[in-house]
């Protein structure tokens, strides 16, 4: 399946196969014809599908090398960055070279970060290996690394030649990421997608989810597409993308390192922020029962004992987002349309309690 995300300055397809990995040659070769290609993957990316890739690439008419960084979050780092260029200059990589980015969230806005900057930015294909990297970070451009200061606080928009996703990969990806994605395509069906959230209701559990995920995945994707397509840069209905997150970011903080997964905290986020905004009137009534059913059908928290409002306010205060004493939330009108809303920070406070 194939969707085509277009942008002002560059369009570019998204596909959706299984199996798709195993002849990643011949559908790099229908969408650029770099000679050179440095693969950036993890190493435990690497393991599983290093061999297939590379073969595969070498096997159709490219060059292709590969290069593994240490799993995790910590290598979305200016050091890693700079080893990576110092192997793209190694290779001997030009500007009608390309990089693939081969697996999950951080190897994508690593990877990317790297190709868009590299000799002022090269060919540069996604290949996202987690369900969260297929249904979200590998589409929209967004790249960055991570300073000592802040997450994601150096980075680039840097639109991808191309996305291609194999949700085969999937059935090697451990259950508590599976639900690192599941939380964010709860969030997309929630803010833009009534249709999808009745495809999920239908759903018994994650197994059932990841036996759909072709049809889910592209679900997924349209909805990004468009939110893209409208606000490449982040600067309106991008933001909606959000929901759950302000707090849950700040929770994820919290509740100190490793405690919540990214897709508890955004979870823990949306129930809280659905329930006060419904108390108050914003959301129509009903919808955090419903909301907090698809939750826990999928296993994500509602509750937890990580719950501090204060640290979580000082948190949230000390979010990037948070401009001119103002931050801006993401309320669900009901399930399938979201909106942004404008208050003062000290408001926020009421969306914590
Ligand atoms: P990740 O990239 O760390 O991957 C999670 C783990 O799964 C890693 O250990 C990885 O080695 C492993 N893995 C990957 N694919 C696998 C597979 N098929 N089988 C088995 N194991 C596999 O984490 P993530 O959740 O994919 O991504 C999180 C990152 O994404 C964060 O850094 C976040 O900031 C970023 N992000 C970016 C955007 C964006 O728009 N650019 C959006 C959301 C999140
Ligand atoms: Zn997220």
């Amino acid at each position: 399946m194939k969707l085509t995300v277009t942008l002002p300055n560059h369009s570019y397809d998204l596909t959706i196969e299984k199996g798709l990995l195993s002849s990643i040659g011949e559908w790099a070769e229908t969408l650029w014809n770099p000679q050179k290609i440095v693969v950036i993957t993890d190493k435990n990316v690497e393991k599983l599908y290093g061999e297939k890739v590379l073969e595969s690439l070498n096997a159709s008419h490219f060059e292709a090398t590969l290069i593994a960084v240490e799993p995790g979050e910590q290598s979305k780092s200016l050091m890693v960055a700079a080893t990576l260029y110092d192997y793209l200059a190694e290779q001997g990589l030009t500007r009608s070279d390309g990089v693939i980015a081969l697996g999950g969230g951080v190897v994508g806005d690593l990877a990317g970060f790297v190709a868009s900057t590299y000799m002022r930015g090269l060919h540069f294909l996604q290949v996202p290996t987690t369900l969260l990297a297929q249904v979200d970070s590998s589409i929209g451009g967004k790249t960055a690394v991570n300073t000592s200061k802040a997450k994601n606080l150096v980075g680039t928009f840097a639109q991808p030649d191309g996305v291609l996703i194999d949700p085969l990969t999937l059935n090697t990806l451990e259950k508590r990421r599976v639900r690192e994605g599941i939380a964010e395509i709860i969030k997309s069906a929630a803010i833009a997608d009534k249709q999808l959230w009745n495809r999920l209701e239908e759903l018994a559990n994650e197994k059932d989810l990841l036996t759909h995920s072709e049809d889910i995945i592209a679900a997924c994707c349209r909805i990004k597409r468009k939110v893209v397509e409208e606000d490449e840069l982040d600067n309106g209905v991008r933001l909606l993308l959000n929901f759950g997150h302000t707090i849950g970011h700040a929770l994820e903080n919290t509740a100190g390192y490793g405690v919540l997964t990214h897709g508890e905290g955004v979870a823990l986020g949306m129930s809280k922020i659905n329930q006060v905004a419904e108390e108050k009137g914003q959301t129509k009534s009903g919808t955090t029962e419903e909301l907090n059913q698809m939750i826990q059908k999928f296993n994500l928290p509602i509750t937890t004992d990580h719950w501090k409002e204060d640290e979580i306010f000082e948190a949230l205060t000390h979010d990037k987002k948070t401009r001119g004493g103002n931050i801006n939330i993401i309320l669900l009108e009901e399930i399938g349309t979201a909106k942004i809303v404008k208050i003062p920070i000290e408001e926020m406070k009421e969306y914590i309690n």
